[in-house]
């Protein structure tokens, strides 16, 4: 469909500009209105705590609600409608609280690349955790809301030296580099030889070879091929390989095998979500 009016381009323009400058009273009034709709006693946030009847769905496009702009549904059932945290989000959440003993008192360094706010918070408030959260664009807007600084840096050249942090979490960052191997490799170079590395991405099993971006595609062949117009890559079953050849071991933290098929409806998981533990 053409837009041709001018006229129509222009209030369009308009309309945008409004949301974008009341965004956050917008997404208030949106979390208020989910909260109220999603009253009920059937799952349980573990990020947040909260109850709901369900998790609401994960929008791509515009604000959730707006039902005038072009919105997609990516996932029903998976966000909260308190603190929006998602399914792979909680999965995390779950595992740094009941799988490792993040929160034994000892000294930690965290590293975490492309910070998400449950986690930001998390490791912002420990006593015990010297916590940097690094981005490669972080004057994004996203990050308004992020009560701290985050480090500029490039994941292909990250900017500490070699053996520094007891623990990285590298959460849907690797399809959206070009170079993933080297980013792999600057993973590799700042852990400490004790250190994990927790890497989550989107991984279609199907598949048994990653389908690798050739540098010329456009965004709307990306998002055709790849889910996003901002991801080079849809990672196949051959992700553990990839991860190894950066010199780590990897293992994984399997949804499936580590909760039943009530407690993943309950806490809102994805029960084909892994995530990868790679130590040197
Ligand atoms: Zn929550």
């Amino acid at each position: 469909m053409e837009d041709s009016d001018p006229h129509e381009q222009q209030i369009r323009t308009a309309a945008a500009s409004l949301v974008r400058r009341h965004q956050k009273q917008i997404q208030q009034v949106i979390r208020e209105r989910e909260i109220a709709q999603y009253q009920g006693e059937g799952v349980i946030c573990p990020v947040c705590g909260s109850h709901f009847s369900e998790f609401a769905p994960v929008y791509q496009g515009r604000l959730p609600g707006d039902q005038a702009g072009n919105v997609r549904v990516l996932a029903d059932h998976a966000r909260c409608p308190n603190c929006q945290s998602q399914q792979r989000q909680r999965l995390l959440w779950l595992y740094l609280h009941k799988k490792l003993q993040l929160f034994d008192g000892q000294h930690k360094s965290v590293l975490e690349i492309a910070p998400e706010l449950p986690f930001f918070r998390l490791f912002s408030q420990s006593d015990s955790i010297d916590y940097y959260p690094c981005d490669k664009f972080p004057q994004q807007l996203k990050y308004t809301d992020f009560p701290g600084d985050i480090v500029e840096a490039d994941l292909c050249a990250l900017p500490w030296p070699d053996s520094v942090f007891d623990m990285i979490l590298c959460s849907h960052v690797l399809e959206h580099v070009t170079d993933d191997h080297q980013a792999l490799r600057e993973l590799y170079r700042v852990l400490k030889s004790t250190g994990l590395l927790l890497i989550q991405a989107p991984v279609s099993y199907d598949l048994e070879s990653t389908l690798e971006d050739s540098g010329n595609s456009t965004p709307e062949q990306r998002e055709t091929l790849y889910g996003q117009q901002d991801h080079y890559r849809r990672y196949g079953r051959d992700i553990e390989k990839r991860i190894q050849r950066a010199g780590f071991s990897a293992d994984t933290f399997d949804c499936r095998k580590n909760y039943t098929p009530d407690e993943i409806i309950l806490f809102g998981l994805d029960p084909w979500e892994k995530i990868y533990l790679c130590t040197k």
